[in-house]
């Protein structure tokens, strides 16, 4: 497991952070903070991968609308606490699961991580368990090209992230009363699905994976259309 180190300029990633820091607070909906009491009300529980090329954005803005939990390999292990919260006490509508092209956590917990610091072997664990259950239970097979293989388990691994949030059973509660739908998303940096890149596809609903049943979610609107699978 090993990565590049970005050579950057430090004084231009200073000024560019100060920069971000400055446009935030010179963009800040205040009128609207105010009238809402300065509370928070997120439409959206996102668990996303970490990776910096899976911004919390792709779903549109972020501010008061998005409750995000981000860990590697989007893991709800992980961060099952913070995901309960958004679901269970800020009662958010709507949770994504996003997985992701070229996965680095999918990869390294395909591979031997033995050598890693005990924080990160114990993440990667729980990545490489949900990657064994999402093979476990599919029927066809896996691509022989690497980034293929590698975005199926992404899927997969998506599924097994929805089927256990499900097992939960106040999360299930909502589910049939039609008050949270879980989304599984596919964010296809590469174009390894074909359709251009940085595409997002809807993979699983509420743990239905068959794209024709995706697609007659009448609640997701236009959205459903989006459902496509490699799996
Ligand atoms: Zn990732």
């Amino acid at each position: 497991m090993s990565h590049e180190k970005v050579v950057v300029d430090h004084n231009i990633l200073i000024r560019e952070l100060e920069e971000g820091l400055d446009a935030f607070a010179q963009d800040f909906p205040l009128a609207n903070f105010q009238k809402g009491d300065y509370k928070q009300y997120p439409v959206i529980t996102l668990l996303a991968c970490s990776d910096s090329r899976v911004p919390g954005n792709m779903v549109g803005s972020l501010f008061n609308r998005v409750f995000s939990i981000e860990n590697i390999g989007n893991q709800v292990k992980t961060g099952e606490g913070s995901i309960l919260y958004g679901l269970l006490h800020l009662g958010t509508p709507i949770m994504i699961v996003s997985g992701h092209s070229d996965c680095g956590a999918i990869k390294a917990a395909s591979s031997d991580f033995s050598g890693e610091p005990d924080a990160l072997k114990k993440e990667l664990e729980t990545v490489k368990e949900s990657l064994a259950e999402g093979v476990k239970t599919f029927t066809g097979s896996l691509s022989d090209e690497d980034k293929v293989k590698y975005t199926q388990l992404a899927e997969l691994n998506v599924d097994v992230q929805i089927d256990y949030l499900l097992g939960n059973p106040e999360v299930k509660e909502l589910v049939g009363k039609k008050e949270l739908f879980i989304l599984g998303a596919m964010l296809d940096l590469h174009d390894v699905y074909g359709g251009g890149y940085a595409k997002t596809y809807l993979s699983n609903i509420n743990g239905e994976k068959n794209l024709d049943t995706i697609k007659g979610f009448s609640e997701l609107g236009s959205l459903a259309a989006r459902a496509n699978r490699l799996t």
